[in-house]
């Protein structure tokens, strides 16, 4: 496995590839890897011949007062994981190959921004779309990887590759959990015990969302309210949002709806979670 800090060394192996045979396919993480971000690997080795990961905790996304500073790095057992995973190349690059100082270019997706995640975290989504379009520009995949767990993120890559004509496919990978329903997230290891236990209030909130639309007469609006009231209900967890919305654009939604995504945001503590189930109503 090579591990490549120059974004110009990336360019030179990619290139040196063999020919038209070779599907590059592309994982970018900030690493902190789990079995999440490892299922996006083994399903571009399963799909691509060459498997390019990179680990970069990019500071743009990250707004004044989020976690940045501390936000778990061990390249070391990342690098252990990636081999694992039989990944063939992972692109680490230190902050200043990715911004010069005089870095002033910025690639904004604007309306699906503006909401939900976008709302909350000012400035996080230019981060996103920034450090990915550069990414994407440094790896050349032909397939790039990104799980369905940060939905509205997925989305919005989606609709900048679209925009942009960008020559990649993305593709959505299941969300991964822990034996119990939480999501596994990098950030889950910031939780006290106590907020471990209470965190599971967020599964428990979309499996009830699913219920709902599938077995009663339920309208996405009352699915909607019984999120906010099991979430808002449930001691030491402060709710940012619990929304029923359309899977592809995120607005809102006609009562006669059939498809949906439910998606949820809340602190436990100073840890923030998200999640995510897709429904589908009778
Ligand atoms: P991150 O390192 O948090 O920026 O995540 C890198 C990629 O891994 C993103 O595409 C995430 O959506 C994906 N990812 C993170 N957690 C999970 C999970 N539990 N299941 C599937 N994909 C995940």
């Amino acid at each position: 496995m090579q591990v490549v800090t120059e974004p110009k060394h990336v360019q030179g192996t990619i290139r040196s590839l063999p020919g038209r045979a070779s599907t590059v396919g592309f994982v970018p993480t900030m690493g902190a890897l789990h079995t999440g971000h490892v299922s996006l690997m083994q399903a571009a080795r399963k799909e691509c011949d060459f498997t390019v990961a990179s680990i970069f905790v990019n500071p743009t996304q990250f707004g004044p007062g989020e976690d940045f500073d501390r936000y778990p790095r061990n390249l070391d057992e990342d690098l252990q994981r990636c081999r694992e995973a039989g990944v063939d190349m992972v692109f680490a690059p230190q902050t200043s190959h990715m911004y010069p100082p005089d870095a002033e270019s910025v690639v904004r997706v604007m309306r699906m921004t503006e909401g939900l995640e976008g709302k909350i975290r000012a400035g996080h989504f230019d981060g996103v779309t920034t450090v990915v379009a550069k990414l994407l520009n440094i790896v050349t995949p032909d397939r790039a990887y990104f799980g369905r767990k940060d939905y509205q993120q997925l989305m919005v890559v989606r609709k900048m590759v679209r925009d942009l004509n960008w020559p990649v496919e993305i593709v959505a990978c299941p969300i991964i959990r822990e034996a119990d329903g939480l999501a596994m997230s990098s950030r889950n290891r910031y939780l006290s015990a106590e907020d471990r236990e209470r965190s599971l209030i967020l599964h428990r909130t979309l499996m009830r969302a699913e219920q709902m639309a599938a077995e009663s007469s339920a309208r996405p609006s009352e699915v909607a309210a019984e999120m906010v009231r099991m979430i808002g209900a449930a001691e030491g967890v402060e709710l940012d949002y619990a929304v029923v919305v359309d899977p592809d654009s995120l607005e809102s939604l006609p009562d006669d709806a059939k498809n949906a995504v439910a998606l949820v945001a809340a602190r436990l503590g100073s840890t923030r979670l998200i999640d995510n189930h897709i429904l589908r109503f009778r």
